[in-house]
Order: structure tokens, then sequence, then C-alpha cells
């Protein structure tokens, strides 16, 4: 394989990427190659993406091109149309994007740590992006274990690197909020941008067509899979940055006062974009931060960087540390024990899967809800609590709930299957939370009630804007 004068002989060091973001996976020696390989996964954009830059700034010093290869498949746990349609969008922009910077993205069809092999074959070195989930995971692993180079996991999809803010599962908000305001400082810092010395779009890797990726989601079952809610979201780093530049002039100023007030949507719907890494957080994070600051502004500031830095590292954390995160099992002790002795509690409603898939409860504020993400793909945070609550009411048992409750979220959300997710689904049955009064079916799992959307926000408002056409 070629290998230029002055190939160095140990991994390259980068200037920009803060040493923290940076593991390497296996302990290959840097060998010659045709190219220096980012397979890219998680941080699907070609902005602020610290394993891009590091790809970069690895290939300038071993005089490779870059090449950035992406593992299609249609097998991905638990994705459907709604999801391939959104993430294409943005993977579409990201090759164009990227390609303006002399980058040849790849998108191959196949089982995506068997791609990153097979085009690693002729890599120099391997880097791969962060993911926390069990299946990202095990896939790094595996790519680690047979690569017959380096292979470099760099972590640019939380601010606050998992394992630099806490080596355990953290208790809650309050535990993991002053470790990571400690950290702060070090990593919420613009990513310099480095320049690509030797161009990669002519090396003859090859692709999929557009057709070939429609003919692919084509092959999806029509009847039975979600269709995509383009027409509420589209996918792709333009339409985030816009989105987000919006929420900033128009919306930032009442988020502290209204965030929680569902009919207002002054939220940022930020989510389905940091779900498929088409944003980074920290970008959200710097432009939030950047704002020009008054003492009412001030407050809005701090309450949407809790949630972005605090709430969010911590659903992070909390899937990073608790293996079991998709089970009923990670629930904490507390909360298990006192829904176990409420299990026989009668229960004045009880709904199956689909009754509660196609909005036919006897709760129009709950149907609403339904409606909204089975249509937008999308729910506001205070009435996915709401959603949540009532489906662990509603069911025969908590393993029950736990299990259809995360099975919709999936399905729908076009942010499902994020860390998010699983730490969202488990707080409806008690963790990162504290025990509260006792009460039937919940026992001191924090109940809600209809009546308290009815005194906190204008619901009935809520439920109207939500009357969406199909
Ligand atoms: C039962 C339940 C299920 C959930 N399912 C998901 C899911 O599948 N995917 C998902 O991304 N989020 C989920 N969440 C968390 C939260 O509701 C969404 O992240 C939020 O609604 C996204 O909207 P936004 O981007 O407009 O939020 P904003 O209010 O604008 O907040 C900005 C960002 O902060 C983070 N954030 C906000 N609220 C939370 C929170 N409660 N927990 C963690 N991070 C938060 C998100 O990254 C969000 O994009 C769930 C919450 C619950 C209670």
């Amino acid at each position: 394989m070629h290998k230029p004068p002055g190939f160095p002989t140990e991994l390259p060091a980068s200037l920009v990427v803060d040493p923290a973001r940076v593991r390497q996976l296996n302990d290959r020696p840097l060998r010659s190659g045709d190219y220096v390989l980012y397979w890219m996964q998680q941080s699907q954009r070609a902005a602020d993406n610290h394993a891009l830059t590091y790809g970069i700034e690895a290939a300038n010093l071993c005089r490779l091109p870059l090449l950035v290869v992406f593992g299609l498949t249609m097998h991905y746990p638990e994705a459907n149309r709604r999801h391939f349609s959104f993430m294409l969008e943005g993977l579409r922009e990201t090759s164009t994007r990227l390609a303006q910077q002399g980058i040849r993205l790849a998108m191959v069809h196949g089982h995506p740590p068997e791609v990153a092999l097979k085009a690693g074959r002729k890599a120099a070195l391997v880097i791969c992006d962060r993911g926390y989930l069990r299946h990202q995971k095990q896939w790094r692993t595996a790519v680690a274990g047979e690569a017959q180079c380096p292979v470099v996991e760099i972590e640019s999809d939380a601010v606050v690197p998992v394992d630099v803010a806490s080596a355990k599962a953290e208790y809650a908000a309050r535990t993991i909020r002053p470790k990571i305001k400690r950290l702060l400082p070090a990593f919420l810092k613009p990513l310099k941008t480095v320049r690509l010395q030797r161009p990669s779009l002519e090396l003859p890797l090859r692709g999929m067509a557009m057709n070939e990726i429609d003919a692919l989601l084509q092959s999806l079952p029509m009847q039975t899979d979600v269709p995509p809610a383009g027409r509420f979201y589209r996918g792709g780093a333009g339409e985030a940055m816009a989105r987000l530049r919006r929420f900033i002039e128009q919306t930032l100023p009442r988020y502290a006062a209204s965030h929680n007030q569902p009919q207002t949507d002054d939220v940022s719907h930020m989510s389905p974009y940091l779900h498929f890494g088409q944003i980074s957080p920290l970008r959200i994070a710097l432009e939030i931060s950047q704002t020009q600051s008054t003492p009412e502004l001030q407050a809005s500031v701090d309450a949407y960087l809790e949630q972005l830095l605090i709430r969010r590292e911590l659903a992070i954390n909390f899937v990073h540390h608790t293996p079991d995160y998709d089970s009923y099992s990670c629930i904490p002790d507390w909360a298990r024990q006192t829904l176990d002795a409420h299990r026989t509690d009668r229960r004045e409603h009880l709904y199956g899967r689909d009754a509660l898939e196609s909005a036919g409860t006897h709760d129009a504020y709950w149907n609403a809800a339904m409606m909204e993400m089975r249509i937008t793909g999308f729910m506001h945070t205070y009435m996915r609590m709401y959603w949540g609550k009532k489906i662990l009411e509603w069911s025969p048992s908590p393993e029950q709930a736990f299990e259809t409750l995360l099975a919709l979220n999936n399905r729908y959300f076009i942010d499902g299957r994020d860390p998010n997710s699983y730490a969202g689904a488990a707080w409806i049955f008690g963790t990162h939370d504290r025990p509260w009064k006792e009460r039937p079916i919940f026992g001191k799992v924090r109940y809600m009630a209809a009546s308290g959307l009815e005194r906190k926000c204008d619901i009935a408002a809520y439920v109207n804007l939500r009357a969406i056409p199909q």
C-alpha cells in the first residue's frame, strides 16, 4: 500500500481535538494505506464534528486523503421509513458539504460494522464517532477487534465527554449538575476548522447512487410502516441551523417562562437533529450562550442550557452506565418495590397497545398528544411526561407499560431510539426522580393528573392546535 515519505510511525496527536475526546479502541500500529477512513455513524454532519476534524488532521499528517464511509442498513434496530427519510435528507446535505471540502462520503449498503471493516482494509487508520447505545458500542468493539489498523473513537455528541463527566450512573440531575458545570469551561469551546490537503473525491470506492437508496427505501413494508413526517420536520444541518436561529431570535426570551406550556410550543425542536447528529450540542450551547444577554434573557439561557447540558447529558450518563437501560429492571429499587406493592390495585381504565396507538382512549388530552406524535413525529416534553404516566396508569402491569411506552416512543418519534428516549421512559417509572406521596397504582412514583394539565397550562388550546389534518 501507498506509504508516502514522512509517514508518521505513531498515531498522530491532535492539535485541535481535546485528548479527553479521543480513545484508541485497539492496539494495532499505524500502517501505510490508501487513505484515512472516517466511519461516520452517530455524528452525521460536516460541521462541528470532532471525529471529522481529527480525521482531517490525521490524513494531513499521513499525507493521505480522508474518505468518509456510511453503512446503510434497512435492518437498523427499530428504524422505519420516518427515521430513514429524515436521516437520508441529512446525509444528502452532509455529502454535499463534505464534497465542498474535497471529502468523499460513500454511502455503502450493508451492516455498518462490516461496511467499516471492508473499507478499512485499505486504510492506514480508522476513525469512528461515539454512540452510547448497546448496539453502537458493540459495533465499534467488533470493528476494533477485527481491523488490522488502529481504530480511534472520537466523542463529538456530548459537550462534556461521558467518562470525564462521571464514572458512575448518576442518581439525578442534582448529582450530575455540579460535575458538568465544573467541567464546562474546559469543553464548551468552539472547534477550530482544519482544511484537508489531499482530496478524496476521486477515490475508487463504490458508493450507492441516490436511485439505489430510493429503491432500498421502497423495499420497506409500506402498509405497516410509519410514514415520513417531512411536512413538519425536514432533516439536515441547514434546517437545524435555520430552526436554531429562529428559536434564538423569536422564542428564546420566552423560554424560561413558557417552555413547560405545551400550547405555546416555545421550545427549540432540536431533538430530531441532535438524535441524528445533524447538529452538534456544542454548536447549540455556544450559540445559546453567546446570545446578547439581558437579565430577563439570562433566565431563559440558563433554563435552556439546563435541558441541553444537564438533562441531555444525564440521559447519556444513564444509558452509558446502565446495561439494561431498555428493560424494566433498570428502574431504581425503591420504584420497583412500590410499583410491585401496587400491581394488583384496581385500574379504572385498561388499554392495550392497539387502543393506545390509535389514540382511542377516554382522555382527549392524551389522544391529542398521541395523534401529534403519530402524525408529526414530535411531542412537547410536558405532554411526553403526561403521555407516559398515563400508559403506566392504564396498563395491566408496570412491566407491560414500560414495554409499550418504549415501543411507541421509538416507533413514532423522529428523535426516538435516543439516550433521551430511554432516560425519559425510565423517568416515568421513577428513575432520576424521588419518592412522592403514596397513591394507587403508582405507589410512591410521581403521578400526573388531567386536572394538573388544566390547572397549569391551557390544555384546551393544545388540543385545538394539535387537531392536525391527516
Ligand atoms: C416519556 C418521555 C419520553 C421522551 N422521549 C424522548 C425521545 O425519544 N427522544 C428525545 O430526544 N427526547 C425524549 N424525551 C426528552 C424530551 O422530552 C425531548 O428531548 C424534548 O421534548 C425535545 O424537544 P426540544 O428539542 O424542543 O426541547 P427543548 O426544550 O428546546 O430543549 C433543548 C434540548 O434539551 C434536551 N432536553 C430537553 N428536555 C429534556 C429532557 N426532559 N430530558 C433530556 N433532555 C432534554 C434535548 O436534547 C432538547 O433538544 C422524552 C421525555 C419523556 C418524559
